[in-house]
């Protein structure tokens, strides 16, 4: 199953258009994306036969979960980024928050406010229902779905005051995700998903998601040991190598710059940046 956010309302994404989630189940289910997410297994049996299609416009995309209660995100989980940024490996997975005021759709004009500021392309997992001590059998089965997100990242802010990650990754428009969220089945293989990313259409991100250091289920059991989830949340899982500050010198984002990236079975991505006056 597809889901995505279209004018503000769940729809499930068919091969001909988009479904209103609300108008399908006469209002039993939706119009947030946070009611279809937390039903989703009920929304797999719906006979979709004669329900109206509207066509999708890029442009009118949000992201696809509307009012996570969380949005986390995992940092150095790929081996060839911690080489590159100079990291060791650590025993716990590297975690912060991205706060939600960062939240944004799927193609996004964004204001950079400093001259430090980087991409990085990330799988993200959709959280379905309350989740606490999960283990590694029953970690997916609380993954409504995955979708790509970008974790923008001001590297300023986020380390001059020693490694203030959460801060440094909240700028207004940091946290794009969509543009559709796809439950686990429909992956080829849902451990083993492309992800790519372009500045300019030059190629700087080119990995797959087997090469995450902490798996899914990893992320799943070592948070929920500690925190809990709840339907909706957002989980970036960490980005591969190719991130503007691994080059000598950093390459980072600059206003008028164009970012595109894409995430096997999902879509794109696609952000314009520009300066802050
Ligand atoms: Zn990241």
């Amino acid at each position: 199953m597809r889901l995505a956010n279209l004018r503000g309302r769940a729809h499930l994404v068919v091969d001909d258009g988009a479904v209103d989630i609300a108008d399908l189940t006469d209002g039993r289910i939706g119009p947030d994306m946070t009611s279809a997410i937390a039903h989703i297994d009920a929304l797999a049996g719906l006979d979709l036969g004669g329900a109206d299609r509207v066509a999708i416009n890029q442009d009118e995309l949000g992201p696809v979960s509307d009012e996570p209660r969380q949005i986390i995100a995992i940092g150095i989980n790929y081996h060839d980024h911690a080489a590159e940024m100079g990291l060791d490996l650590a025993k716990v997975p590297a975690t912060f928050v991205k706060f939600r005021s960062a939240l944004t759709g799927p193609h996004p004009v964004v204001v950079l406010p400093n001259e430090h500021c980087d991409y990085e392309t990330e799988m993200v997992v959709v959280i379905k229902e309350h989740a606490q001590h999960l283990t590694a059998d029953t970690a997916w089965d609380v993954v409504a779905g995955l979708t790509l997100g970008q974790d923008l990242s001001d590297r300023y802010t986020q380390m001059e005051a020693g490694r203030q990650f959460s801060l440094g990754k909240s700028h207004r428009g940091f946290a794009p995700v969509g543009p559709i969220m796809v439950t686990p089945d429909e992956f080829r293989d849902r451990n083993d998903i492309r992800l790519q990313c372009s500045i300019n259409g030059e190629l700087r991100q080119d990995a797959t998601t087997a090469q995450m250091i902490y798996s899914v289920a990893d992320i799943l059991v070592a948070l929920t040991g500690i925190i809990d989830l709840y339907p909706g949340d957002l989980i970036y899982t960490g980005c591969p190598k190719g991130a503007g500050q691994s080059f000598d010198p950093p390459r980072f984002l600059a206003p008028g710059d164009e970012l595109e990236c894409s995430m096997e079975s999902v879509g794109d991505i696609t952000i314009r940046f520009v300066g802050a006056n």
